[in-house]
């Protein structure tokens, strides 16, 4: 059979019977944080007529001038609020007739998560399961009164969780494909472990149609400053010490946030319900490795006689840091034709340069 017929033999069996989704109202939660407000715009330039709803708690994480909201868009509503809170989540889906939920909002800092686990759980666990029952409620109730045994199918959970539930790789071993075991090792990880266990029981459970997808770290502009790379950048932009922990050899995958955007909007439009999808940058490299690169890319931008690395300092090693995370997204390429970029030091410097026009 000739190449590309055969691609679409592959696509054509395994989408067989799986309609394309197509959304009108979609609820988007912790959407003025990082990955999230990214994928606001990301479909507010789409420009496909969606109205969307982003529903956010405005922790310190969030900051809603990162979206490109012209205030008369009628297509975007911002709503201050809880996950957590049922009265809150039921009234939006009803008002706005929510047939599509892509679920953001977390607590996210792994040292944040050390240090005070309990938000984690409420957030990350409670808010989830909040949502979860919010939308079969309402899904099922809207199927019964349009008498249309079908309306369920109109709908999507989208759940979105990270590659640290599979807990650490060591230095030879393969990637994580979608069928490892789940091995959390953070109170993070482990509260978005049981979130995605939620996620799926809803899934066999009520036949919600729900997704799950687990990334790798994300990079991009607009992220909070506690997260490594802006934490980096800032720190070299200030010509602060740059802290690292244990010895810096700790290896993570990184993916470009929009690359996580174009993957998420294909799992939904595309993917069959109840999958669960592995998104990685193809892009391993060790903290020290990363941190070096960026101080080179200061070197070349500010050309001052002292190397930004003179910043570089050690301190205690995270308690419980996972050596390793790297996931197989064969799955996700060869399905939904995705693919990240591979650009790595160009999207970078590209980052810097974006952070460096906004502090300065
Ligand atoms: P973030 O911390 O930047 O943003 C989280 C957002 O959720 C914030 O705007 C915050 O105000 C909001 N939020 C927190 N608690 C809330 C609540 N109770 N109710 C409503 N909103 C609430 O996080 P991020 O980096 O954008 O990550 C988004 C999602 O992607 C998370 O679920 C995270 O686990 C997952 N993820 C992130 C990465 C990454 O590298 N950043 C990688 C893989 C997966």
């Amino acid at each position: 059979m000739d190449y590309m017929l055969k691609i679409y033999y592959q696509h054509w069996k395994y989408n067989k019977g799986n309609i394309m989704h197509h959304y009108k109202n979609i609820l988007i939660t912790g959407g003025a944080g990082f990955i999230g407000s990214h994928y606001i715009n990301y479909l507010l330039k789409k420009n496909a007529g969606i109205k969307i709803i982003n529903l956010d708690l405005l922790t310190y994480a969030a900051d809603t001038t990162n979206i490109i909201d012209d205030k008369n868009n009628t297509f975007y509503k911002f709503i201050h609020g809880d996950i957590c809170s049922n009265e809150t989540v039921s009234s939006i889906m009803e008002e706005y007739d929510i047939d599509t939920i892509v679920h953001f909002a977390a607590e996210s800092h792994v040292d944040n998560s050390i240090l005070s686990p309990s938000n984690f759980v409420d957030t990350n666990i409670i808010g989830t399961y909040t949502l979860l029952e919010s939308a079969r409620k309402f899904w099922q109730e809207r199927r019964k009164s349009n008498k249309d045994s079908k309306v369920i199918e109109g709908t999507r959970f989208h759940h979105v969780s990270t590659d640290e539930v599979y807990g650490s790789l060591d230095m030879q071993d393969p990637s994580f494909k979608e069928q490892s075991p789940y091995r959390p090792n953070s109170p993070y990880s482990s509260t978005k472990a049981a979130s995605d266990h939620l996620v799926r029981a809803w899934g066999q459970t009520y036949k919600m149609p729900i997704s799950i997808s687990n990334c790798s770290n994300n990079f991009g502009e607009n992220q909070d400053l506690s997260k490594l790379i802006p934490k980096v950048i800032n720190c070299c932009i200030n010509r602060n010490p740059i802290p690292i922990y244990g010895n810096g050899l700790n290896i993570r995958d990184w993916l470009y946030v929009e690359d996580h955007c174009r993957a998420i909007d294909s799992i939904i439009m595309q993917g069959k319900v109840g999958d669960t999808w592995n998104i990685g940058g193809d892009n391993e490299i060790s903290n020290i490795k990363l941190v070096s690169l960026i101080c080179g890319i200061f070197d070349t931008i500010f050309r001052t006689k002292k190397p930004y690395s003179d910043l570089i300092y050690y301190i205690d090693d995270r308690q419980g840091h996972d050596f390793r995370y790297a996931v197989n997204s064969d799955k996700i390429k060869n399905k939904l034709n995705w693919k990240p970029s591979n650009n790595f030091e160009s999207l970078l410097r590209k980052v810097i340069m974006a952070y460096i026009a906004k502090l300065n």
